[in-house]
């Protein structure tokens, strides 16, 4: 299977899918043909006709549960002149395969459709249920074309118990012991404007007006540092408890000593463990010689799975206790979300680790970004979805700077490691 994803994986990074604006039709017709060939039943779904969502279905001999391997075709932009090889050459060079979209996320569509394909060819149907591949567009810009609208529009063509996506799954090692993380969450996304009111007036006489601008520098100080209190949810507790951390009632003291063992994973589940503050836009005034009777700044704000409106704004005024003359507004509110990390889905996962690689271990995680699966655990609250692209070639310090970086690239046999992974978690869920 490593061959098949492989050349599945450079005809896919040959499609320059960049979004925006995506234009993900002809790689999706592409893969449409080869899904089509190989006896899936195919439906290529869009709001607009540039840029159609793919459902491929196998169907089953008997009613049964749905597994659902998702992923998305859309990439972020890449700026050729910063690259050693073009983005969308999908060269392959000693066995490692270049181009935008190879870690985020063509890899996963490659191995997910080569999995899908060996057992198609092989004659192979599920004994109870569906398998479905799905490759949705529009991903990097939010899924408004893609993962939502599908999910709105055609809900009867998505619905799943189980499905696999990206978020997940690159190996990582804390003293001897090598671990899988499994993304059983993500987090919920409050971004939000504070305002702060002054009076106009002509700047050669600062005094005689009110100047909103210098009131948002200390909110701005702030929030630059800001810690909220810590809202622990199943995914890091999980993750601790699972390398041997007891996290009672200060997850403080927990992520105190995983800092202590493993520092560059604590930077990694820091922001799992409470709301994050990130100032990034700030504005004030339309003419220089003009006091600004107005002044804005906006910070992106993401809180763990759960966490609603009331919960969000609660931690802001918090940590902006002892600050007057703001006004607060949030401008995106995404509740994220999560799946258990136990129950079939999780069972095949681990069963299949442990014949490939026995010593390791699976762990939950979560992102602290969120993905389309979000998406689909809102739209069927019964599906389990986890992100799990499993990788060991890479440790996941030197993937994540990849994602969505320049020199994005992968090792072949990852391809292949992750459609065995697919393939035997699909035999095991789908009989
Ligand atoms: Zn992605």
């Amino acid at each position: 299977m490593e061959t098949l994803a492989t050349e599945l994986l450079q005809q896919l990074l040959r499609f320059n899918t960049v979004n925006p604006p995506g234009d993900e039709r002809v790689a999706q017709e592409w893969l449409a043909g080869v899904l089509e060939e190989a006896g899936f039943e195919v439906d290529l779904l869009g709001a607009t006709p540039e840029r159609p969502n793919l459902v491929a279905r196998l169907r089953g001999a008997a009613p049964g549960p749905v597994l659902c391997l998702l992923s998305h075709m859309d990439t972020v932009l890449a700026t050729p002149s910063e690259w050693q090889r073009g983005p969308w050459s999908g060269d392959v060079v000693d066995g490692v395969v270049w181009g935008r979209g190879a870690q985020d996320m063509k890899s996963q569509t490659a191995s997910e459709v080569a999995a899908a394909l060996t057992l198609a060819r092989e004659g192979w149907r599920p004994v109870k249920g569906d398998l479905l591949v799905v490759c949705v567009v529009d991903e990097e810009t939010g899924g408004a074309n893609g993962a939502k609208w599908i999910c709105r529009e055609h809900p009867d063509k998505v619905r799943c118990d189980y499905l696999l996506n990206e978020g997940g799954g690159t190996v990582f090692e804390v003293g001897a012991d090598r671990h899988y993380g499994v993304c059983i969450a993500e987090k919920g996304v409050f971004r939000f404007t504070l305002t702060a009111h002054g009076r106009a007036g002509h700047a050669s006489m600062p005094a005689m007006a009110d100047n909103a601008l210098p009131k948002l520098a200390p909110l701005l100080a702030t929030l630059a540092t800001a810690k909220a209190e810590l809202d622990v949810t199943d995914a890091p507790k999980g993750l601790l408890e699972g390398l041997g951390i007891e996290v009672g009632e200060d997850a403080a003291t927990a992520l105190e000593e995983l800092r202590s063992r493993a520092p560059e994973l604590a930077a990694f589940v820091e922001p799992m463990l409470s709301v994050t503050f990130a100032p990034t836009m700030i504005g004030a005034g339309a003419k220089i010689n003009v006091i600004p009777s107005q002044a804005w700044l906006k910070v992106d704000c993401r809180v763990p799975p759960g966490m609603d409106e009331d919960g969000a704004r609660a931690r802001i005024e918090e940590v902006l206790a002892g600050h007057d003359g703001y006004e607060l507004s949030f401008d995106e509110e995404v509740v994220g979300n999560g799946s258990k990390p136990e129950g079939p889905l999780w069972d095949a996962i681990a069963a299949w680790l442990a014949s490939e690689d026995p010593d390791a271990k699976v762990l939950p995680s979560m992102l602290p970004a969120f993905t389309d699966s979000r998406t689909f655990r809102a739209a069927f609250p019964e599906c389990t979805a986890y992100g799990f692209y499993p990788q060991r070639e890479m440790s996941l310090y030197e993937m994540w700077p990849l994602v969505h970086g320049k020199d994005e690239r992968i090792h072949a046999s990852t391809l292949g490691f992750a459609a065995r992974a697919y393939k035997a978690i699909t035999e095991e869920l789908l009989g």
